[in-house]
């Protein structure tokens, strides 16, 4: 357990800048997710975190000790790749006390931790086996188990499970929950799946060209994302954006005017808004688009199709003007109409500047 304070982070590979101004905070024992779409840094940050990469400019701090020159071995850190990385030739039992043999550990320490660690990921029937003789779940927990017997101080996972089938991919995450709970850990942890963020961590890190979009509690990101690139990421369906107008800004109110380009006026209560902003995105997710019963002020939709999950459906529609709405039915059915009519719940709306910055509601 320890740690983790990565301050003014920076990374170029050559002119290409990959990562800007990075800085967190990991507390010990917590389990920390850093998501955002291919390309945006996630490994390098954690290959630096490791000391497989080294940072251009910016400190990292484990348990208050600077490291940036700390040899990888001695870190305290352990990593669990995609690739599972095992040696074909060698056992299981062999695999996972590899790195142990290596730092000069001698036989018996090693049986105990490995029998330990083949206890936690339920291995011991297969410690005999080799990685061919496994399947992509058992390899992974063997990769998992050889970082385990080191008894690092972080455990670093980059998208360790993106090469499960999606049934035993939504298993191993329990096992990791399960395992973090037992352990206690610190953990970091690198996907691009959002769904695959919000189920494991205590606090995600949204990552976006090589920029910290933002840091918080799963659902501190959903309900109240700091920009739109968060808004759009974080949720599935993803949250419908609609342009809108700024027709007339009061103390406690502002009107917004043509919604989506459908020249419907929305008035939503919002204290201090600043009226310099003549034009926003209204952020609405689909479980605040409410299907109406035809009056004047509710927004046209024409159906475009609709995904009948069973518990509920999605409607996928357009605004008269082609702006894509999605809207979530919890009937379950779709009546089969290319047409309906809709509200959107003014609790649900988030706005954002055309730059993509959330605009916020003065505190005063
Ligand atoms: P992610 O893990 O989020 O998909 P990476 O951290 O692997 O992203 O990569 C971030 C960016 O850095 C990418 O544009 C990638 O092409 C680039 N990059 C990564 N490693 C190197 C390298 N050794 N040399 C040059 N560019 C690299
Ligand atoms: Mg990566």
């Amino acid at each position: 357990m320890a740690e983790l304070e990565i301050t003014s982070i920076s990374k170029s590979f050559g002119t290409v800048e990959v990562l800007r101004d990075v800085n967190l905070k990991i507390r010990s024992g917590e389990f920390v997710v850093f998501v955002g779409p291919s390309g945006c840094g996630k490994s390098t940050l954690l290959r630096m975190i490791t000391g497989l990469e080294t940072e251009s400019s910016g400190d990292i701090h484990i348990d208050g000790k600077r490291v940036n020159e700390v040899d990888p071995a001695k870190r305290g850190t352990a990593m669990v790749f995609q690739s599972y990385a095992l040696y074909p030739h060698m056992t299981v039992a062999e695999n996972m006390g590899f790195g142990l043999k290596m730092a000069g550990e001698p036989k018996n320490v090693i049986r105990e931790k490995v029998a330990q660690a083949a206890g936690i990921l339920r291995l011991e029937q297969l410690l005999d086996r080799r990685p061919g003789q496994l399947s992509g779940g058992q390899k992974q927990r063997v990769a998992i188990g050889r970082a385990i017997v080191r008894n690092p101080k972080v455990f670093l996972f980059d998208e360790p499970l993106s090469n499960l089938d999606a049934e035993l991919r939504v298993q191993m995450r329990a096992e990791l929950i399960d395992l973090h709970r037992r352990l206690g850990a610190t953990m970091i942890y690198v996907t691009h799946d959002q769904v695959e963020a919000m189920t494991l961590a205590d606090r995600i890190v949204v990552m976006h060209g090589g920029v910290v979009q933002q840091y918080g509690r799963p659902l501190d990101l959903y309900d109240d994302p700091d920009n739109r690139f968060v808004a759009g990421f974080i949720g599935s369906p993803k949250m419908n954006f609609l342009d809108a107008a700024v027709n007339e800004v009061g103390s406690d109110h502002v009107t917004l005017g043509n919604i989506g380009g459908s020249g419907r006026t929305l008035r939503l209560p919002f204290r201090g808004f600043d009226a310099s902003v003549k034009q926003v995105v209204l952020g609405v997710r689909p479980e605040h688009v409410s299907l109406g019963s035809g009056g004047p002020d509710e927004l046209p939709v024409t159906v475009s199709f609709a995904e009948e999950l069973g518990d509920v459906t999605y409607i996928h529609g357009k605004l008269p003007a082609g702006n894509p709405l999605i809207i979530r039915s919890d009937k379950g059915r779709h009546d089969g109409q290319d047409t309906c009519a809709v509200t959107l719940d003014s609790h649900g709306l988030r706005l954002f500047d055309a730059a993509g910055r959330r605009l916020r509601e003065s505190r005063t």
